[in-house]
């Protein structure tokens, strides 16, 4: 059982200096009324253009972000890396919907994907699908495909290239990029794209990653859909796993729209299809690479816990455990310092475009009771800790 509350360890990156900006941080979002009330007032000042980099620089986007640009990241990333924790650089921009945010994203990816070519630092390169369409043709797309105007159809066929442009380019380059994974309104489009880059570009090894969401009920099938799929037509699917981030989003969705609902009924369900997902992946691992996002202590001992009963090596390059930069570094210091492979989301973008993800950050860690308690609790025993010496 490997001990994730030894803070010496966990917050060894972390001067005293930042340890009490994260609790202040965290004990400020531990209030529902305060995230609703700071959410309000950002999204007004934002819609106003007014300056909001004094307010979040020093706090929020502190902890939870690595700079503007990919090159501010490097310090971090470099830091990181000493402590053998690995990085993959995420650019956060949100709120684009013209055809110009389109080719933002999509250039800044491929900066990314050059930025990571050969760096022992950074493990993974990643995007997010939705950021390569303009979104009112994806959301038509989803719910009626033949209704697609030429020029729509066009840019559709554009989304489609550009993803496969930055597959390509990541295979070239031998850098893996994950795709992750967003709304199950636009999810089964993005599948099918993701198979057929998975099909042409993870012959040798796996490149491309598709991100199952394992709150779905539907995704361990899908999982075994994609081991039978690359048996049968020669490929190795990369699996990235995470729980799901949109539970209240698609629990009201199908609801309003009258489906049934996809997202799993209760949170023992969701914890046993991510942990189901994790053993599948592991008894097969010869025929997958496989990438585990998540902050959940238990997922996270028991994919150790299989690595070491396969007798696999503790650093074979085909799994990583991954986490958000910010977030739970108990988790990802100490199964580095265990020997295992992990590396760190960091989100970067200028503070205007980041901050949807920010207000995201900070309305899950409310919601997540637990998990800011667990925060605070080790936060304040290391501080404790430096102070008395021990
Ligand atoms: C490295 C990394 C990458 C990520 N990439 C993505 C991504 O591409 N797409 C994405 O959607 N999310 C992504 N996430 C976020 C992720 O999906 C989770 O929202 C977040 O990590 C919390 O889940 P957990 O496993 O860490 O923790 P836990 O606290 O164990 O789980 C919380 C999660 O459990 C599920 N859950 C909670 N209550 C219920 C309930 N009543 N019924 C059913 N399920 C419930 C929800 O998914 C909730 O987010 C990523 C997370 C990480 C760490």
């Amino acid at each position: 059982m490997i001990d994730f509350n030894n803070t010496e360890v966990a917050f060894s990156m972390k001067s005293n200096a930042d340890l009490r900006n994260a609790y202040l941080l965290f004990s400020t979002i531990q209030s529902p009324a305060i995230v609703r009330t700071a959410k309000g007032a950002t999204m007004i000042a934002l819609k106003l253009q007014l300056p909001l980099a004094w307010a979040v620089k020093p706090t929020l986007y502190r902890q939870f972000v690595g700079g503007e640009t990919l090159e501010d990241c490097l310090r971090n990333v470099n830091i990181l890396n000493n402590y053998n924790v690995k990085s993959v650089l995420d650019y956060s921009a949100e709120g684009g919907t013209e055809l110009e945010d389109v080719q933002k994203a999509y250039e800044e990816t491929i900066r990314s994907i050059e930025f990571a070519a050969g760096s022992q630092a950074i493990a993974y390169t990643v995007f997010k699908p939705t950021a390569m369409i303009i979104n009112r043709v994806l959301v038509k797309a989803s719910e009626n495909f033949p209704s697609l105007g030429d020029i729509e159809k066009a840019e559709y066929d554009n989304f489609r290239e550009r993803i496969f442009a930055l597959c390509e380019k990541a295979y070239k380059r031998n850098v893996r990029i994950l795709i992750d994974a967003e709304h199950f309104a636009y999810q089964e489009l993005i599948d099918r794209i993701v198979e057929e880059a998975m099909r042409r570009f993870n012959k040798e090894r796996a490149i491309v990653f598709q991100t199952l969401q394992m709150y779905r009920k539907d995704r361990l099938e899908y999982l075994k859909f994609l081991h039978n799929d690359s048996l049968k037509v020669n490929y190795i699917p990369g699996i990235k796993f995470v729980r799901g981030a949109y539970m209240e989003d698609e629990r009201a969705r199908a609801y309003e729209l009258s489906y049934i609902d996809p997202i799993h009924p209760n949170k023992e369900s969701t914890d046993q299809s991510y942990n189901e997902g994790l053993r599948y992946v592991v008894e097969n691992i010869d025929n997958f690479e496989l990438f585990s996002g998540t902050h959940n202590y238990e997922s996270n001992q028991l994919l150790a816990q299989l690595i070491d009963e396969k007798g696999l090596k503790r650093d074979d390059k085909r799994i990583f455990f991954s986490q958000l930069y910010g977030m739970s570094d108990n988790i990802s210091f100490t199964l580095a310092r265990e020997g295992f492979n992990v590396c760190k989301y960091i989100p970067y973008a200028p503070v205007n475009k980041v901050l949807p993800y920010l207000l995201r950050r900070a309305e899950e860690n409310t919601s997540m009771s637990g998990q800011t308690g667990r925060e605070l609790q080790l936060i304040k025993a290391e501080l404790d800790r430096r102070r008395t010496g021990k």
